[in-house]
């Protein structure tokens, strides 16, 4: 699945893998896992044995596709865009073979006029493919990884270790109070309450703490949704207006 996107942060995706694995309370929900689940039954094949049925709702078996066809989709689009690769898995779950993600990372620069965005739960996998690997770090690529409560503030201490130009951090699904944070070496937050069903409530202060420390530390902040059962009745206005900042950074995106 590959094209425009209606997440406020990006303009499209782009998935040459598909399946994932839960790894901490921030998968519970998660948004691709019943995505990935209504695919399968449209008969999908890149989303063939992804999901199965537990207790009436969908959950990763664990198997991920590589999709190798679709590794040259960012390649046609001809338009500069903001790309979020792999919304419907994490390149850096176990099992994905270093080869494929070096086959990727020679697309983002290859398609160098569109900014890709990699976000991971698993920074620790990301700075280890990186590194053993020899990845350029890439003006066009930013490396970020998901922070849904405080107890999970470690992912950042491994993000900013791995090399990149810019690093960001999605705060989302944010169900816990983050704390203080070191942002030293992250260019951009972005945060967020889970929608859908079965969504946990965002607490205000939570966002303000976040907020604060990212004015305070010159981070650039993103507020995307309230989210909730609904997220169109809940918006994304936060102290009366949109935040919408992203990082500081230009790059040439003339296509050849
Ligand atoms: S890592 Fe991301 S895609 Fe994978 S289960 Fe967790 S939320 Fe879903």
């Amino acid at each position: 699945m590959a094209g425009l996107s209606d997440i406020e942060w990006t303009d499209a995706t782009w998935n040459p893998i598909s399946g994932c694995t839960m790894i901490s309370p921030g998968c519970t929900n998660c948004y691709a896992m019943r995505m990935a689940s209504r695919l399968q039954s449209m008969g999908h094949p890149a989303y063939t044995g992804v999901t199965r049925k537990s207790g009436g709702r969908p959950v990763w078996t664990g198997l991920t596709n590589l999709n190798g066809e679709a590794l040259s989709t960012p390649l046609r689009w001809r338009a500069p865009r903001k790309v979020f690769v792999n919304s419907m898995s994490d390149l850096f779950q176990d099992g994905i073979p270093d080869e494929f993600v070096r086959r990727i990372w020679d697309v983002m620069q290859q398609a160098h006029w569109h900014i890709f965005q990699v976000l991971t739960k698993r920074p620790d996998n990301m700075l280890r493919v990186v590194t053993e690997n020899r990845l350029p770090t890439l003006p066009n690529v930013w490396l970020g990884t998901s922070v849904e409560s405080g107890k999970y503030k470690s992912r950042i201490t491994s993000l900013r270790r791995v090399p990149a130009q810019v690093r960001f951090i999605s705060f989302e699904p944010l169900i816990g109070a983050i704390g203080k944070v070191n942002l030293s070496g992250v260019h951009w937050a972005i945060v967020g309450g889970e929608s859908g069903p079965g969504a946990r409530p965002m607490q205000q202060r939570w966002i303000e703490e976040i907020k604060t420390q990212c004015k305070t530390q010159k981070v650039a902040f993103f507020f995307k949704q309230w989210g909730g059962v609904n997220k169109k009745t809940t918006g994304r206005i936060y102290r009366g207006r949109t935040w919408d900042e992203f990082p500081k950074q230009t790059i040439s995106i003339a296509a050849e």
